[in-house]
């Protein structure tokens, strides 16, 4: 198939993990910002086949993972007012609040639907104009300009019946509090390649020069990802700092100026709690005065907001870099996939669901890839 196949090529693949082992002198530490990209370098093996010169360590960039549980109440309590139907991505249905999920509040009365996006709720509104519809928006830069643009078309059609329960969050805070902390060992960044589609690289700069820091922007695909490590270990070794793609066929320097401009004209930066990380100074968005009337937070009075997490998950730790998920003492025992106690074992793009499905020492995974041959 096109644009995947070649992607995957096991020749390929082969060479680029030579010329990163004979470029590296050392062995280097590279963060992966997100939570695809983990699952992409532990199916195919590339941690394990390059485990001699590069440590690859999990980045924050899953937003389901690091949406705070006091959100997830919040939407629950919402959920179970008699006039609403709260949606949001399927996703979000099996994370834990404090005490329950949306899940477990649906199987008990509570109205929840999954959506495919925030248009689909768009379209719940106009259809049920007796219930209010409330979207729960969660997603980095990547999902926002859709949520605005709904928030937009709702003014448009007069939609009063629609607002936003917003969880949005925002990639390069993350990064900067990951490197400003004082035990910080990211040496180098793989850049999510999708969020800069929209923000483009420009942003990358400073943090780049500020820190010191390589950050090369990366797919999802195994041959994506070994060009951006190769890319990386090459910075290092030159004593090189600098932004650079290895993802241009998606993600062009100047990103999506119209997607960008949407997302402006709807929210602004805000101060916002990540689970695992605390309050994430300008790491969220909130909609602008101008459309606060689709702010679900403002239209109804609930009051959620006392939260008590499970103290024996550890994603904070996970989504930092600062631990493994096979380093935290539930992995695999109180915490699976079918039982879990915490977000990044429920994500799709989670690290502890990575480590859970693909890791060898966890599963025997059979996997046709450069590293971990079957
Ligand atoms: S393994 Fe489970 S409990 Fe441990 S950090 Fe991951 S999600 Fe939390």
């Amino acid at each position: 198939m096109k644009y995947v196949d070649e992607y995957r090529n096991q020749k390929d693949a082969e060479q680029l993990l030579r010329a990163i082992h004979r470029r590296a002198t050392r062995r280097w530490t590279i963060m992966e910002v997100c939570g695809g990209q983990t699952h992409g370098l532990l199916r195919y093996g590339i941690d394990e086949a390059l485990a001699d010169v590069v440590e690859l360590i999990h980045g924050p960039g899953c937003p389901v993972c690091v949406t705070p549980a006091e959100q997830i109440d919040r939407a629950i309590e919402l959920a179970e007012r008699p006039d609403v139907l709260l949606t949001t991505f399927g996703d979000m249905l099996r994370v834990p609040g404090s005490r329950r999920s949306l899940a477990t509040a649906r199987s008990t009365g509570a109205r929840v639907r999954a959506v495919y996006s925030p248009l689909d709720a768009l379209m719940l509104a106009e259809r049920e104009p007796d219930l209010q519809i409330i979207f729960f928006a969660v997603g980095f830069e990547t999902t926002t300009p859709a949520t605005a643009l709904a928030v937009q078309q709702a003014a448009r059609r007069g939609l009063h019946n629609f607002s936003l329960l917003t969880a949005h969050v925002r990639v390069l805070p993350a990064m900067e509090a990951i490197l400003r902390s004082p035990d910080n060992r990211v040496q180098a960044f793989l850049a999510a390649g999708h969020v800069c589609t929209v923000t483009g690289q420009e942003a990358y700069e400073v943090p780049c020069r500020r820190h010191q820091v390589p950050i090369v922007v990366t797919g999802f695909e195994p041959i994506d990802l070994l060009r951006g490590i190769l890319a990386c270990v090459d910075q290092l070794e030159s004593g090189r700092c600098e932004v650079e793609s290895r993802y241009r066929r998606c993600a062009h320097r100047e990103g999506n100026p119209q997607a960008r401009r949407i997302i402006e004209e709807v929210f602004e930066p805000c101060d916002q709690p990540w689970r695992g990380f605390g309050m994430m100074p300008q790491g969220g968005l909130r909609l602008r005065e101008m459309w606060r009337e689709f702010d679900a937070t403002s239209r109804f009075t609930e009051t959620a907001s006392i939260c008590e997490v499970d103290d024996r998950c550890r994603s904070g730790d996970v989504l930092s870099g600062r631990i493994r998920p096979m380093q935290c003492p539930a992995f695999g025992k109180e915490c699976t996939p079918d039982s879990p106690l915490g977000a990044p074992m429920v994500s799709g793009e989670g690290a502890c669901a990575a480590y859970f499905q693909f890791h060898p020492t966890i599963q025997n995974a059979a996997v046709d890839s450069p590293g971990r041959k079957t």
